[in-house]
């Protein structure tokens, strides 16, 4: 009998290091320490972490081109082109250049960013016009997205689907941030509330969901973040949302379909009732594919005590450990492999 399989995922989404996470942010610029000094302190801090064919961990990352990042540099490759060595290191060290589009817009009003979540045409014509400077940039990549806040609709979805993006890894199983009106210029919002916890062929007539009989699908896949579906974690975090937005609803939503996330480098005590996931799951299972991100300031020293490289790596012995308490064997891939094991 062949022995189950987990596939481990990792991507990063290469923003720019937060203001109130990190110290001494600028603020008139973008700050890039997190993925400058983060991201060579964790390829190090990983490495001797091998895989069941003892390859060390690999990193989908997810860098970022769009409309901020013009607004502040000048072009949508600004970072790829000013960084491109370095990525390109990273490359050949076994990892992959993604992409990681926000739709971040300026309000003059209140002079914050905030998420254009309305307008479509605007979100169709970014993504192509960043997507056509990321590839003179790095010919052949973006085979996979990660969009900004885990957003999508039909039509950006579509519009990556007709890039010829292979993967989007977006989704979060049935979470689902909205706001209350139309006229709220905030950001985080994101809609995955029909999506299953595996990956699947999107209907083209809904994203989130599978299709089913013979409806089209999208040709590009969607893989979504790997989940807990504990009750008892999934109303905790319902808790912190309902309490966050200011919403109950949530507390229902958590109760009726459980979910529950957080990111590779959290806490590990918090990032356990994922990892205890994968048991149910296998049983259900040859292979699964455990998708995961993070974000690079989270890597380096910085003001939360919830995120840090050494979760990152406690969290990648205990998959280690799980694995091998299930008889399972683990694979690190790249989000782009996703495609070619999901059969
Ligand atoms: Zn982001």
């Amino acid at each position: 009998m062949n022995k189950k399989r987990i596939y481990i995922v990792i991507g990063c989404d290469t923003d720019p290091d937060r203001v109130n996470f990190l110290p001494n942010v600028p603020t008139e610029t973008l700050g890039w320490s997190g993925m400058l000094e983060g991201i060579p302190l964790t390829k190090e801090k990983v490495e001797d972490i091998k895989d069941s064919q003892g390859n060390s961990p690999v990193f989908s990352w997810c860098l970022r081109a769009d409309h901020q990042i013009k607004e502040y540099y000048g072009n949508y490759n600004s970072i790829l082109e000013l960084h491109k060595p370095f990525f390109l290191e990273l490359e050949n060290s076994g990892d992959e250049i993604a992409w990681h589009p926000h739709f971040f817009k300026f309000d003059e009003q209140t002079q914050k960013w905030y998420q254009e979540f309305k307008n479509i045409k605007w979100q169709k014509s970014m993504l192509k016009n960043a997507h056509a400077e990321f590839l003179s940039t790095f010919p052949g990549r973006a085979k996979s997205v990660r969009m900004g806040w885990d957003y999508h609709n039909n039509d950006t979805f579509s519009t990556l689907n007709d890039l010829g993006v292979d993967i989007d890894f977006s989704g979060i199983p049935s979470l689902f941030i909205h706001p209350k009106n139309d006229s709220i210029k905030s950001v985080n919002f994101f809609d995955w509330s029909l999506s299953p916890n595996h990956p699947y062929y999107p209907a083209t007539s809904d994203y989130r969901r599978e299709a089913v009989g013979d409806e089209r699908t999208f040709k590009m896949l969607e893989a979504p973040n790997f989940i807990s579906q504990s009750l008892l974690w999934s109303l905790i975090s319902g808790l912190v949302f309902a309490k966050k937005m200011k919403d109950v609803s949530q507390i229902f939503r958590a109760l009726k379909k459980p979910v529950y996330w957080i990111g590779i480098t959290g806490k590990t005590n918090l990032f356990a009732p994922i990892v205890n996931q994968i048991e149910g799951d296998l049983k259900k299972k040859d292979n699964i594919f455990f998708i995961t991100y993070f974000h690079p300031d989270e890597l380096i020293e910085n003001n939360s005590s919830l995120y840090s490289l050494q979760y990152l790596y406690d969290n990648l012995k205990l998959l280690k450990a799980k694995a091998n308490q299930l008889g399972a064997d683990i694979h690190f891939i790249k989000a782009s492999e996703i495609k070619t094991k999901f059969m």
